[in-house]
């Protein structure tokens, strides 16, 4: 276990177990140098307790980078409820839930994940008022939306000289919530659009609203564009697709896009310029922590504007010192999370 949390570098772990509802919990509390940990809950079946804690740090560590690059005064944390094999009331479940949050005191707000709903959120209100993404609150994946639109124009900016979105060919793998919200951005800006979903419907919804051109799935990565946005699942970049990519820069909503570090350099030595993954994505973070504070939506209209500032500064400070963006990136968190 402290292996576990020496590796992520976590401040704290908590674990609560309920067994009335079932619950099996986790929080792992990565830093809150800059403000209380926040993050998601995921609810998914693993294969063994050591798996759901190992998941609970990794992601907790990537929000305490995805925060302070967003320039949030917030830290990073995240909670996995180990699905049950048998569940009788999953209300009763994410209320004993909201009871374990409270008990940290603030330290921990959390939010809808993989497998958790605004349902889910609105149950653990019910205990607590350390929690985002609620019914009220709202889907935070249009805000996320409208940061990856703003960082593509800054990533056209710098690596293809202009912003101007006209006539530019972008890959979209992925027409989910983000996925689609970014296409219909990028259509009215002008670019051209070259689709992929393993739904078929969504597919064929952006060629009929979007005037956007099909790709099957397993050709996009390889489909010659000037923007390739990953807005699917991670992992999509690896060492067997790197050398596939056919296009100038990667820039798209999916979080953990590349399998391991060494791609970013892969990219890099390709002369493809890769938007950090947690900085350009960082739109529904943004959201969901500001409306948690109260800020009114010019507020957070403000703030998202700063993504394509960040970006602009980690794209510079990469020409500068000919490293990949990914790289620098980290070391501007870690400046921000570990000063001195
Ligand atoms: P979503 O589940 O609504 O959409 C994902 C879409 O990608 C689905 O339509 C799915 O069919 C498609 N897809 C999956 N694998 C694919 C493949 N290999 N080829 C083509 N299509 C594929 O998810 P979302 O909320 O739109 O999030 C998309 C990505 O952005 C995820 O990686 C998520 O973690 C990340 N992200 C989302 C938010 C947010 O606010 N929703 C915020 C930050 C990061």
């Amino acid at each position: 276990m402290f292996a576990i949390m020496e590796t992520a570098r976590l401040e704290a772990l908590h674990l609560a177990q309920d067994p009335t509802t079932g619950l099996k919990a986790i929080i792992a509390i990565h830093n809150t140098r800059l403000g209380p940990a926040l993050g998601g809950c995921r609810y998914l079946a693993y294969p063994d307790e050591q798996s759901a804690i190992r998941d609970a740090a990794r992601l907790a560590q990537g929000m305490s980078y995805k925060a302070a690059l967003a320039g949030l005064e917030q830290g990073g944390g995240k909670a996995v409820i180990i699905r049950p094999a048998h569940l009788s009331n999953r209300g009763a479940l994410f209320e004993a839930f909201g009871r374990f949050i409270e008990t940290l005191n603030g330290r921990y707000i959390t939010a809808m994940d993989s497998g958790t709903s605004s349902a889910d959120m609105d149950c653990i209100a019910q205990h607590t008022n350390h929690v985002t993404s609620t019914t009220s609150e709202g889907d935070p994946s249009p805000h996320t939306a409208m940061g990856v639109f703003a960082g593509i124009r800054a990533t056209a900016l710098a690596r293809l000289g202009s912003d101007d979105l006209e006539g530019l060919r972008v890959g979209i793998q992925g027409l989910g919530h983000v996925g689609f919200a970014l296409a219909e951005q990028l259509h009215a800006a002008g670019a051209e659009l070259l689709v992929s979903d393993l739904d078929a419907g969504r597919v064929q919804l952006a060629v009929e609203q979007l005037g956007a051109h099909p790709v099957a799935s397993a050709a996009l990565l390889g489909t010659p564009c000037d923007i390739l946005a990953p807005c699917g699942l991670g992992g999509v970049l690896n060492a067997e697709t790197v050398g596939q990519l056919r296009c100038s820069a990667v820039a798209g909503a999916a979080n953990n896009q590349l399998a391991s570090g060494d791609i970013a350099d892969t990219l890099q030595a390709r002369g493809i310029l890769y938007a950090p993954d947690y900085v350009i994505n960082s739109g529904g973070l943004i959201y969901v922590a500001l409306r948690h504070r109260g800020e009114s939506l010019t507020a957070i209209t403000a703030h998202l504007a700063k993504i394509s500032l960040r970006l602009t500064e980690v794209y510079a400070h990469a020409q500068a010192d000919k490293r990949s963006p990914a790289r620098v990136a980290d070391a501007l968190a870690e400046r921000l999370l570990y000063p001195g």
